[in-house]
Order: structure tokens, then sequence, then C-alpha cells
């Protein structure tokens, strides 16, 4: 009923029960996962996780945290994993201002690089920008990348709303939830729910009821009924809706 578009289950956060998990999560309702890769490791882990489960698809790609051997070596090593035929994006890759881990001109080039890195497999794109809304928005805007997942959008509705027109999707994930989401609210009363995606990015940013805890793609409950209380629909539309968006993105 749901599909997961962002969650990290190679984390170490579920190293005690990963299995135990993984195997419960199709009878909860998650009937697709996309783990998404972080660096070269966790693409591989994401890779095995989906070789052992059929509902999880893989991500690969390198955070804009997680540059430091990056090299026109790694971008080589991601597109020879980008032909596993359950790798369907490229990501996560993008700009992290805020947390500033490698010098800004670094991550725009190796931005730019993994954007091209798409465009020649023909793989769709997952983003991650913090504190660098504009910046990452114009650097997929000068590149030929179209598709793809703005994933835990944090930017302004009319921003959402170009990148709608560009051919992405937003990614909507547990801050929705979280009593300070005005702007976020703002987005989802704007955008179209054919340009959604839901996401949890487990084990990262639960929602409300259990935020600070460790997330697992159970809580899509939680944001599916958020979204649907903001466009006055049921959450069971919501779910297929977006359900369908993102196998149009990924599949
Ligand atoms: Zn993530």
């Amino acid at each position: 009923m749901y599909f997961e578009s962002h969650a990290h289950f190679d984390d170490k956060r579920f190293k005690d029960d990963r299995e135990e998990l993984l195997e419960l999560l199709p009878s909860c309702g998650i009937d697709y996962v996309i783990n998404v890769g972080c660096d070269v490791k966790s693409s591989k882990e994401s890779i095995r996780l989906a070789e052992r489960y059929d509902y999880i698809f893989a991500a690969v790609g390198i955070h804009p945290h997680e540059l430091y051997d990056m090299s026109s070596k790694t971008i080589e090593e991601l597109r020879r994993l980008s032909e596993h035929k359950k790798v369907v994006a490229i990501g996560e890759i993008g700009l992290d201002y805020y947390y500033d881990t490698h010098p800004r001109e670094l991550q725009q080039f190796w931005f730019r690089q993994q954007l091209r890195l798409a465009e020649s497999v023909n793989k769709p794109v997952i983003i991650h920008s913090r504190d660098a809304s504009q910046e990452t928005f114009d650097i997929i805007a000068a590149s030929n990348v179209r598709r793809g997942s703005i994933h835990c959008y944090s930017g302004a509705a009319p921003m959402a709303m170009e990148y709608a027109k560009m051919g992405f999707y937003i990614g909507i994930g547990g801050v929705i939830t979280f009593s300070n989401a005005k702007k976020l609210i703002e987005v989802v009363e704007a955008l179209p729910l054919e340009k959604i995606l839901i996401e949890t990015d487990s084990p990262y940013l639960a929602p409300a009821p259990s935020r600070g805890k460790r997330n697992d793609s159970r809580n899509l409950e939680y944001i599916v009924n958020k979204i649907a209380k903001i466009k006055q629909t049921t959450p069971e539309f919501v779910a297929e809706i977006t359900g369908n968006n993102a196998k149009n993105l990924f599949f």
C-alpha cells in the first residue's frame, strides 16, 4: 500500500534487528522501499539488501558529507554499480551547507559530476539539499537531468512548483508532522499530489509521535495521514497516487 521512496536500512542503528524488521515490513503495508546509498560502502550495502528482499530497490551515490575519498575512480565505481538490475537511481547526491563538511566548491563539483553520471546511465537522481536551496536548484537547472526526487524537501512552495515543472518529484517526510511545519504545509498545499513522493529517511527524522526515536517505514502512515488532511482527501488515495508517482519515476 505504501511506496517508501527513501530509507537507509543499512544504517548501523538497524544492526540488531535488521532482518526481523525487513521480513516484517511487507506485512505492514510497505510494498516497495528504495534504500539509498551515501558512500560506496552503503551503496553496495543497498544493492545487497535489494538482492535479498524483492520489495527493496537501491540507489547508489555519494552524499555531500561523504566526499573524503572522492575521485574519478569513485564515479566509475558508481557507474559499474548502477548497472545492477535493482539499482533504480543515482543518490543521494547534492549540497549540504548546514554541516559544511567539505568546501562548497568541492561539493558543487562532485554534485555536477554525479548529475552527469545519472544522465549518462539514464537513471533518475535523489537529491539532498540543506541550507543550499538556490544553489542546488541552479546546478540541477544547468544540468540535463530532468527526472528525480528532491528528498526531504525544505525549500519554499514556489521553488517546489519550479522543480515540478522541470519534471521532478518532491519528497515529503516526517517533518510535515512537526508543529513548526508551516512552510512545508504550504508546499504540500501548492503541489498537485501527482508531484509528491512519501519517504521516512529512516533511521532519521521520525514523525511527530516518535520524534527523536529510530524511524522505520511503518511511520509512513503518519506522513500519509497528514498529507491527506492537508489535501482534504483519504489516506488511501494519497498512498495510491504517491505510489504511482514513485513507480513512474523509478521503474
Ligand atoms: Zn537520506
